[in-house]
């Protein structure tokens, strides 16, 4: 793509939109900026890319600059039917997201990681062993940073170890991986993509360059997943915890990869069946990298696991609290409730994103799960839907903080009070590492307030008269 002498319009101040903003600048392309916001953080994002060269247009303007505007870079928080991408589409112009840009500067070989859930995992799991082989790997995309950051570090032999979420795959066409690893596929985002069907179209986006040079590392044991292996055209590698398949799966307490032991599963310091499949798909794409099996052993046993996702804050009387903020759909919180030890007070809630909680209390009825504290927005869905399958332990507080306390107050010693809140965060917070956070500052105010009042002061004994000799009067 030739920059120079074109211009783009980067719609959306976030972090992707800065990004593409300051690599559109850098090969000396126009570029106008506009955001919806008008808020501190957006105000002073645009002030540093004014200093760039970069200039903002107020929502008015945008209609009758259209004409000289060549390109819409649009940020994976706005839909592609927002107002804007659709006058933009309607006018003939090409729209592209930032990780559309990476895909055509990109001169490294690329793993590109989706799926419903898992996708940070698996990516941090993935750089970490292709960096114990000594590969200049980075985990880039919908984690840490842009992938148009990454470009100059990357060079030509690095490996870019891309997430890819549903919001940026609406916007892509050129992406072609050269693995692509598809984790999974369950309900989510329905308040953006409308259907199941429609999200399942845009998850097999990432398949859709890939030729006979390429891999697809597919899970065996998702049907939706499956089924991609009949369309795509990279050879597929499969992954499973049920069956011994053509790829990676797990046999007599090891990973195993095409009949060969690759290391223990205990090897994998995080717990659950959804972190083995995580594993799985990340011992697959190594390999196909040629990565030695010390290597992924090493990587397995010196993964920590990532924030927010079903990580130990601490004990108070008994009571361990879990943060599992990251949850943000039913699927994600159903795998917590089945890898966390022990019984739980569940709190459940925030922002609804348009599935079904019915599963979720078909599952909690059989589950550990003692008790559900219900907070948030989306509070009476939840409850609707618990009530409907006759699930009546539960407790419904809006505010977040009051649900934190009174779930600490239900759980008894040896219980766990769980959040894993198969909702988004934003009517309350600003993200789900917001609502983490909080939850972790909750914890420590309720260890304060219930700290053991401190020993009375004792007063030390009256020293024993020392006998002097007469020198120090
Ligand atoms: P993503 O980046 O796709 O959102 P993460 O790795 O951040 O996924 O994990 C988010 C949450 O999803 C975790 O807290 C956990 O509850 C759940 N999870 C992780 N891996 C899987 C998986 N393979 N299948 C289902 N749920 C998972």
């Amino acid at each position: 793509m030739l920059f120079e002498r074109q211009s783009f319009l980067v719609a959306g101040i976030s972090r992707s939109g800065i990004a593409s903003a300051q690599y559109l600048r850098k090969k000396g392309a126009t570029v106008y900026l506009y955001d919806d916001v008008d808020d501190e953080n957006v105000r002073s994002s645009q002030k540093s890319l004014e200093e760039l060269g970069c200039i903002p247009l107020k929502k008015e303007e945008i209609e009758s600059r259209m004409q000289g505007i060549d390109v819409l870079v649009l940020s994976p928080g706005i839909p592609v039917d927002h107002p804007l991408p659709v006058s933009f589409r309607r006018a003939g112009k090409r729209i592209l997201g930032e990780t559309e840009l990476a895909a055509l500067a990109l001169r490294c070989p690329l793993i590109a990681v989706t799926g419903t859930n898992g996708k940070t995992t698996t990516v941090t799991l993935l750089e970490g062993i292709l960096k114990e082989a000594g590969k200049n790997a980075i985990a880039c995309g919908n984690v840490g940073r842009p992938i148009t950051d990454c470009l100059g570090e990357l060079g030509e032999d690095g490996v870019a170890v891309a997430e890819i979420s549903s919001f940026q795959l609406e916007t892509l066409t050129s992406l072609r991986p050269h693995v692509a690893v598809v984790l999974n596929i369950t309900e989510d985002h329905l308040n953006r993509h409308y259907t199941f069907e429609n999200y399942v179209y845009l998850k097999s986006r990432i398949l859709r360059n890939c030729t006979e040079s390429e891999y697809a590392v597919l899970n065996y044991d998702d049907p939706t997943v499956r089924a991609f292996a009949e369309k795509t055209k990279a050879n597929v590698v499969w992954f499973s915890l049920n069956e011994r398949v053509a790829g990676g799966y797990c046999a007599d307490g090891y990973f195993c990869y095409h009949g060969e032991k690759v290391c223990p599963e205990d090897a994998l310091p995080v717990d659950g069946d959804h972190n083995r499949m995580n594993a799985l798909a990340a011992l697959c794409a190594a390999k196909l990298f040629g990565i030695p099996n010390s290597s992924i052993e090493n990587g397995f046993k010196k993964f920590r696991g990532v924030k927010h996702r079903i990580r130990k804050i601490g004990m108070l009387k008994g009571v361990t609290f879990i943060d599992d903020s990251k949850a943000t759909n039913v699927d994600s919180t159903l795998k917590a409730v089945a890898s966390v030890r022990g019984e739980s007070v569940l709190l459940l809630g925030g922002k609804d994103k348009g599935y079904a909680y019915e599963p979720l209390f078909d599952a909690l009825v059989k589950s550990d799960v003692v008790h559900t504290v219900i907070y948030g927005e989306n509070a009476l869905r939840i409850l609707n839907a618990a009530l409907k399958r006759g699930y009546t332990d539960v407790t419904l507080i809006r505010p977040f903080d009051l649900a934190v306390r009174i779930a600490f107050l239900t759980a008894k010693p040896g219980q766990n009070v769980l959040l894993s809140p198969a909702s988004a965060s934003f009517d309350a917070f600003k993200s789900y590492e917001e609502r983490g956070e909080r939850f972790i500052e909750l914890f420590s105010r309720l260890e304060e307030e219930y700290a053991p009042a401190p020993l009375p002061e004792i007063l030390p004994p009256p020293e024993a008269e020392k006998e002097t000799d007469g020198e120090d009067e």
